[in-house]
């Protein structure tokens, strides 16, 4: 059986509204496609492992990001050389944020990150909470829900993950969620994502197909994941209706 590596960061800190939810998700669609998932739990001061095909992050809580910083900085160069080298990454909200340069919170601290993506936040006294709604040209409408106070900002040209339909996405002023660089994927979608909108959870499992075996078409499915696909699909029409 084909096996896959999926790196889980810091998900005592970090998975708010069921991010680790994107963990299981994407475990169980490996399993219908007939590879052999195995999850790496990461927390600060443990092993890293020594082969990664996917790596997922959620979100947090202030405090949790001051929980983690230090530890990721350890593990930043290896995190960016994965990155450069495109190994498909799904980092939410306050892990986006630490994929970035920095997050200057309410305090005025500045929680370092790791620079995968060229991009900044700094918090502000406005609360960016509801659902989200948005057009990716990649992945079609992609939904979930935000909660932020920290809007986040390009320090250079870089490819949204997608058009905010309705909701705020990564600042008041830009009208988009999200950054991608190579095949990591930053947004603030919560919900866990990947649950409503599985073209996103197949791109990830595609591209660590792609880098780990050398093939891009993915396998036959078992029958039960088109089924499990429409109910995706009209979770994410009901809850793009829903209002914020
Ligand atoms: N600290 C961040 C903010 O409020 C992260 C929030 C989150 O991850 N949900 O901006």
């Amino acid at each position: 059986m084909r096996r896959i590596d999926v790196l889980s960061l810091y998900t005592n800190d970090m998975s708010f509204y069921g991010d680790m939810g994107n963990v299981l998700v994407v475990s169980k669609r490996l399993a219908f496609y007939g590879f052999e998932p195995v999850v790496h739990f990461y927390n600060p001061g443990d092993v890293f492992p020594e082969h990664v095909d996917m790596v997922f992050g959620g979100g947090g809580q202030d405090s949790g990001q001051k929980n983690i910083f230090e530890d990721l900085q350890k593990r930043s160069e290896k995190l960016r050389e994965l990155a450069s080298q495109g190994v498909p990454m799904l980092m939410i909200c306050g892990m986006y944020q630490l994929f970035g340069k920095y997050f200057l919170t309410n305090s005025g601290k500045k929680i370092p990150g790791i620079c995968v993506f060229d991009l900044y936040t700094e918090a502000t006294s406005d609360r960016l909470i509801g659902n989200l709604v948005e057009e990716s040209s990649q992945f079609g409408r992609l939904v979930g829900y935000e909660n932020h106070s920290g809007q986040t900002y390009f320090s250079s040209p870089l490819r949204p993950l997608g058009k905010v339909i309705s909701g705020e996405g990564n600042n008041l002023k830009d009208g988009v969620d999200g950054a991608v660089v190579n095949n990591a994927i930053g947004t603030y979608l919560h919900g866990p994502v990947l649950s409503k909108n599985p073209k996103l959870a197949d791109f990830l499992i595609q591209k660590a197909q792609l880098n780990r075996y050398g093939e891009e078409l993915l396998p036959p499915a078992a029958p039960i994941l088109r089924r499990i696909d429409e109910l995706a699909g009209k979770a994410n029409e009901a809850a793009s209706r829903r209002p914020r």
